[in-house]
């Protein structure tokens, strides 16, 4: 069974970075029937916020990715963490080191002078028990001192780090509280995790994650190391880049699933499939796809995304979306009979929206109520000419069967009588009917208000 985890430091929102992360974890786990665990690193007390926690929590539900299980909290789990130090000592993996901080710093010094490496080794490694003071220690694990550690990475291939780089690295401080470095490990050792999914910030962890693995003789998971998100301009992301918060794009009014494929595609290729369903990215995805070179933030191809999934979803699942939408921007929900307007109309809002308040902009003339107050552009359609113009298209609207080809028709006899273009009725009366300059097609719109409404917004406007 295919078991990954998302492993967030609470420290503030779900990063851009982090949601791919997650992302790519959920996917190789619902993909291949495996289970997706979620785990909160919060060993470091003085960062961690449990608002923080609930940001993530959050950003994580926004972008559908369920998580099996309760969250698991690293902090909890400290007592196990100090007791697989014990066991490493047991075994004879790991040793007390006695040496003090002054110690240490004499060894570097001396080191340095001789033009040694200052990696600190213990004069304790080999000591005999019975040497033992009474006094304050750590516990260290036994590194390798000869030859190489090797990290075969399905994203960055094989890593090789000379063991004279790495040293008996701390696993139990002298006050009893384990490490980052161990609580990882015996985590993702307890929790089954068969495959690790992260940063490649992470890519230098692994190798000193390893001595732990060996010294349990556990077996190491699957390393996919994964390069992270660059801005447009290629340089490390940044606040000036644009939003960093996954609740950010959901404020932006991106659909979530538009936002899992854009992620999904940061740093993962399918050939050249740009556009796809979850459906699709549940089958595709594969650890091996992931490319070496960092992905590239690019707000056009997000808007491309967004804008053929709002026009290829369900009605009412964009509806939906725009509740979620609403209720996370603080605005008002949609009244019921607002709801079934937009039903009504989603088939002529739907393409060329790139986000969700593109097409509520779009939708204004069936949110709107009489009196529709027009915006300056609408207002300056509304002129002495173009308001006879409307009156004049009151009269045969009356009596028109409610058919797009009879309204047409209706317009271009105005237009005629008039010896002007269609559009010279057409535009006035997309002022009158939405307020807006934008909208769609005013037939379409007739059609969506119904007769009575229609002739009541022209009135308003011509009178
Ligand atoms: N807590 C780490 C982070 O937020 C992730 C550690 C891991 O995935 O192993 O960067």
């Amino acid at each position: 069974e295919v078991v990954t985890r998302f492993a967030p430091s609470p420290t503030g929102f779900l990063h851009i970075g982090g949601g791919r992360t997650a992302l790519f974890n959920w996917l190789y786990a619902r993909g291949r029937g495996g289970r997706f665990l979620l785990r909160i690193e919060d060993t470091d007390r003085a960062r961690s916020t449990p608002e923080a926690t609930e940001a993530i929590l959050k950003g994580l539900t926004w972008l559908g990715l369920d998580w099996d299980g309760e969250p698991v909290s690293q902090a909890s789990r400290h007592a196990r963490h100090a007791e697989v130090a014990r066991e490493m000592l047991d075994k004879g993996a790991a040793y007390k080191c006695f040496s003090t901080q002054d110690e240490i710093e004499a060894f570097r010094e001396a080191a340095r002078a001789e033009g040694r490496s200052t990696l600190f080794q213990s004069p304790w490694r080999d000591a005999d028990p019975s040497t033992y003071p009474d006094a304050p220690y750590v516990i260290r694990v036994k590194a390798p001192r000869e030859g190489e550690t090797v990290i075969e990475d399905t994203v960055q291939g094989r890593v090789t780090i000379r063991n004279d780089q790495l040293d008996d690295m701390i696993v139990l401080r002298s006050d009893g509280t384990p490490v980052y470095m161990l609580a990882v490990v015996v985590d993702d050792h307890d929790m089954g995790v068969t495959h690790v999914i992260r940063g490649d910030d992470h890519l230098n962890n692994a190798a000193r994650q390893k001595l732990v693995y060996d010294a349990m003789g556990w077996a190491e998971p699957v390393w996919a190391h994964i390069p992270l998100i660059h801005g447009e301009d290629g340089k490390k992301l940044s606040k000036r880049h644009g939003a960093l918060g996954v609740e950010e794009y959901q404020a932006m009014g991106y659909p979530a699933a538009a936002m899992r494929n854009y992620l999904a595609r940061l740093g993962w290729s399918h050939g050249d499939d740009e556009v796809f369903s979850d459906a699709q990215m549940l089958d595709w995805f594969d650890i091996t796809g992931i490319k070496k070179a960092p992905a590239r933030l690019d707000f056009k191809k997000l808007d491309h995304i967004s804008g053929q999934h709002i026009a290829a979803m369900e009605d009412d699942a964009l509806v939906s979306e725009i509740d979620g939408y609403l209720a996370a921007t603080g605005q008002s929900a949609l009244t019921s009979p607002q709801r079934s307007g937009l039903l009504a109309s989603m088939y002529c809002l739907k393409d060329r929206a790139k986000t969700l308040p593109d097409l509520l902009e779009k939708a204004h003339f069936v949110l709107a109520e009489r009196p529709v107050e027009p915006d300056e552009k609408a207002a300056k359609q509304l002129n002495s000419v173009s308001r006879g113009i409307l009156s004049e298209l009151t009269p045969h609207l009356q009596n028109a069967s409610w058919t797009r080809d009879e309204l047409e028709a209706a317009a271009a006899r105005v237009a005629e009588a008039n010896g002007v273009g269609l559009g010279k009725v057409a535009q006035p009366a997309r002022a009158a009917l939405a307020g807006r300059a934008v909208s769609p097609s005013v037939f379409d719109m007739m059609l969506v208000l119904g007769r009575d409404e229609t002739i009541a917004r022209l009135n308003d406007a011509a009178a």
